[in-house]
């Protein structure tokens, strides 16, 4: 059995694993996200320590961001500018390749997840995909033939901005950047923050669905115009609402409109747009994806 090691490195904590793939995870630990030293330096520690047991062939990182994706770039494998206190401009691939000697794959948490979906959770075999997170943040990856976007940095496609109702919608948003943007929108703290209770607590039948649904498919349309993926997943904590995945793919062909003509999506909208296959176990399964596009013979 061949052994990867994975990170999934989040805002608020890291999981270490070492897995074969997301049926087979012989290790695990798991951290909170403290200033970079501390972290980096218990990831290292986790490795080093299993590598006395399992011969890894690579280590995949899917990492909240932005991030430095350009293997060019002098600050390739670094976060780069989060407003997450003293990780701004930090060296997150460079000390795990130096102290571990083995090959490591970088990229967005996101995209790891969108990889994993398509590798794992695609019993369609679609050669496009897209993934968008609904959780404390947004955020999107996406793979074409089983590679993720990049691009000028990556997708940051959490952030988009949304035509909101102001009657129907009067909150003004809570992203720090772009106040109205999806995430400041949608996210869960936004809800929280909306409704003074957490989205899990508002109840099927609260009419905030029916606004969510409409911005979710605000975001899906722009996906299938821009992009033109051949399946959108939708996950992250706020997606549990499952209810609303109904409610989206009526407002996403009521906005299409008929324009785009595609049976994928004119007769099989419920397959194309879907909750993860894997899971919330797609974040997770996203660094072993990624360690197994690093594996070196
Ligand atoms: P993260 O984005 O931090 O990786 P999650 O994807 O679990 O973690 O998202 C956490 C967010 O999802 C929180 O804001 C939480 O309120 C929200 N959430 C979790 N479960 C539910 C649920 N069943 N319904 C609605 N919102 C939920
Ligand atoms: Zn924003």
């Amino acid at each position: 059995m061949k052994y990867y090691g994975a990170v999934e490195a989040g805002g608020t904590k890291f999981v270490c694993s070492i897995a074969s793939d997301p049926d087979h995870y012989v290790e695990e630990i798991r951290f909170p996200t403290t200033n970079p030293q501390e972290t980096i330096g218990k990831t290292i520690d986790f490795f080093k320590e299993q590598m006395k047991k399992y011969t890894l062939k690579s280590i995949g990182v899917a990492s909240f961001g932005p991030i430095d994706l350009h293997p060019d770039s002098p600050t390739y494998g670094y976060i780069t500018s989060t407003p997450k206190p003293g990780w701004k401009d930090t060296d997150l691939i460079g000390p795990l390749e130096k102290e571990l000697g083995l090959p490591c794959a970088f990229d967005t948490d996101v995209n790891g997840a969108a990889l994993a979906e398509y590798r794992w959770g695609n019993p369609e075999n679609v050669k496009s995909l897209v993934y968008y997170t609904i959780g404390t943040g947004v955020g999107a990856g996406a793979v074409i033939d089983g590679k993720p976007v990049h691009g000028l940095l990556h997708p940051e496609a959490g952030h988009v901005l949304l035509r909101r109702d102001p009657e129907k919608d009067p909150y003004q948003g809570h992203c720090p950047f772009h106040g109205d943007c999806l995430e400041g929108l949608c996210a869960g703290p936004a809800i929280q923050d909306r409704f003074g209770i957490s989205a899990d607590k508002l109840g099927e039948n609260h009419p905030f669905w029916d606004v969510f649904a409409n911005y979710l498919a605000q975001t899906c349309v722009a996906q299938i115009l821009m992009l033109s993926p051949e399946k959108i997943v939708l996950g992250g904590g706020v997606m549990h609402q499952e209810h609303v995945f109904p409610k989206i793919r009526k407002e996403v062909l009521k906005l299409l409109n008929g324009y785009v003509q595609s049976t994928a999506i004119t007769e099989h909208i419920d397959k194309y747009i879907t909750p993860p296959v894997l899971g919330d176990r797609a974040g997770a399964c996203g660094a072993v994806a990624l360690a197994q596009s690093a594996e070196t013979e």
